[in-house]
């Protein structure tokens, strides 16, 4: 499975233009791989992990032609960070030359309160936008395909009202847990882990917190990454083969220590944690 990070940064990316903390000024004089975008992956370019603001930039810069895909789209919650479905007009009659004929409708995977969002700005859209989408609402514990792949929804530690999915995505070969905007994961889904027989092929964490302490609601910090990864590893769900990737970091403007991806590297990976940047391409 091939897995490339799109945007790797939280809500306000880094740096936030409005911010001068320590973190948003050393990203921009460091540049690089200190510039970190809204979060976003994609799936051997078959399939898609949310959608914001940054994302119509980054197509273009990363030549993609979402005409001759990825068709589909899961999304993790409805934060604008992760969905921004106005964006998808643009799809419709009138701004898109692709006819319907020519390709199938776009396929949305997204719970309650994204889909109340989504169904209710391309409603207004009207005729124009017929037959150029296919809505489909994600329940808690959903086990559905899509694009080939297995999909699992897990409900995620993170704003309840934003409909927060875990998704595990599995090709018949190996298996990818996206654990972004969650905290700890919850007991309930640990005991439906812990059922499980093989490894995860990659994991991939929420790191919002960077070396934080302590944070274990909504997001996740290191420490409590290392804590996550420790309990895998005596269910058996993570083994050395298993790749462990960090992404969604903030730019933490409360903490006086700037974070930086150099600093990160330096203490994720004698940890066994690969820090994700815009833009990383791994596979597993
Ligand atoms: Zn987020
Ligand atoms: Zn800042
Ligand atoms: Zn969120």
């Amino acid at each position: 499975m091939k897995l490339w990070y799109l945007g790797t940064g939280s809500s306000d990316a880094i740096p936030n233009p409005f911010c001068e903390c320590p973190t948003c000024e050393e990203a921009r004089k460091k540049k690089g791989r200190n510039i970190r975008t809204r979060f976003q992956v994609m799936i051997d370019e078959r399939l898609l992990i949310d959608w914001n603001a940054d994302s119509f930039m980054r197509f273009q810069h990363a030549n993609v032609c979402l005409a001759r895909g990825p068709h589909s789209i899961l999304f993790t919650h409805s934060h604008d960070d992760h969905l921004y479905e106005r964006e998808f007009e643009n799809i419709i009659e009138g701004y898109c030359e692709t006819k319907p004929e020519d390709r199938k409708p776009y396929e949305i995977y997204v719970g309650e309160s994204g889909y109340r969002m989504f169904d209710s700005w391309m409603t207004s859209l009207g005729k124009a936008a017929e037959g150029k989408y296919q809505l489909h609402l994600v329940h808690p514990y959903d086990n559905f395909e899509v694009e080939g792949y297995r999909i699992t929804a897990f409900p995620a530690d993170h704003d309840p009202l934003s409909s927060p999915f875990n998704y595990l995505i599995e090709d018949g070969k190996t298996s990818l847990l996206l654990l972004h905007d969650t905290g700890y994961p919850k007991e309930e889904v640990w005991e439906k882990w812990s059922k499980r027989k093989t490894p995860f092929g990659c994991v991939s964490l929420d790191c919002n917190f960077e070396w934080m302490k302590g944070k274990r609601n909504g997001h996740m910090c290191l420490e409590v990454d290392e804590e996550v990864v420790k309990r895998m590893r005596s269910l058996g769900l993570v083994d050395d083969k298993t790749t462990l990737v960090l992404s969604h970091f903030g730019h933490c403007a409360m903490s006086k220590e700037a974070f930086s991806y150099e600093g990160m590297v330096k203490r994720a990976e004698p940890l066994g944690f690969i820090t994700s940047f815009d833009g990383m391409k791994i596979e597993f």
